[in-house]
């Protein structure tokens, strides 16, 4: 069983939207387990304290050291990564969840407040990951997009639906375009639009070849970052 520990000052958020639909499936069958550790047991006064105000001075408070370290080191295994919700990670990424999908879990710290004291990564050896260039107000929802799309790949979570190698990202291409019925839809607009007539041709050698097209020309025109990476790996492996 894959499973994953969020240390957070906000259990009750959990499992939240992993609850429901393919995760939340998988989440009653048992393929995975979600344990959400409320950090502010671990705090030490009556108050149940677990920030202050940060030194050299500035905005906001600062996750304390001492009881968030306490914390991890109640759910740490050797096995099991230890990763850091942050705005200043390494960026995540369809490779990092397969990665961590095939190990045994995560444990995953959400931060809150400006950030957690620095000496706490260092001590605990925290990877830090970011799910993007914005600032949330708190680590819960990154680590919620960090399970969802580890869970999904874990065996028999998606089922048939997907070989998974032909979704966005996996060869470094987004998706194609997706069409359902009906074939001819008029919309709010006024206009007619149909369906590409090589999707209704049969023609499965065609219409491979067509997503494959569509799926260069949207990577090539929507992130010209892939798209360098890309060449840039293919240049490498002539
Ligand atoms: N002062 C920080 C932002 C703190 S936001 C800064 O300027 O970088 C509070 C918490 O939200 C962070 O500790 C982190 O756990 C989480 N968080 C915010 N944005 C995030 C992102 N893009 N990816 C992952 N975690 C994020």
């Amino acid at each position: 069983m894959w499973r994953v520990t969020a240390l957070t000052l906000f259990p009750e958020m959990f499992p939240g939207p992993l609850g429901e639909s393919l995760a939340g499936k998988a989440l009653k069958e048992g393929v995975w387990a979600l344990e959400a550790v409320d950090i502010r047991r671990f705090a030490k006064d009556r108050h149940g304290t677990v920030d202050d105000a940060p030194f050299g001075g500035g905005a906001g408070m600062v996750m304390k050291p001492d009881i968030l370290s306490d914390a991890i080191a109640a759910v740490a295994l050797p096995e099991v990564p230890k990763l850091l919700m942050s705005p200043r990670g390494k960026p995540f990424s369809q490779a990092y969840a397969r990665e961590l999908a095939r190990g045994p879990g995560v444990i995953l710290v959400c931060g809150r407040f400006e950030g957690i004291d620095e000496r706490v990564i260092e001590a605990q050896a925290l990877e830090e990951v970011s799910v993007g260039d914005f600032v949330l107000s708190g680590g819960e929802i990154a680590a919620m997009a960090v399970m969802d799309s580890c869970v999904r790949l874990l065996p028999g979570v998606m089922g048939a639906a997907r070989s998974g190698d032909e979704e966005s990202f996996e060869d470094g291409l987004l998706e194609y375009p997706h069409y359902t019925r009906p074939a001819s839809w008029t919309g709010p607009d006024g206009i007619e639009r149909r369906v590409p007539e090589i999707l209704v041709s049969g023609h499965h050698g065609k219409v491979a070849e067509w997503r494959t097209k569509q799926r260069q020309e949207i990577t090539r025109a929507r992130r010209p970052d892939l798209w360098a990476r890309r060449t840039a790996k293919r240049d490498e492996e002539k």
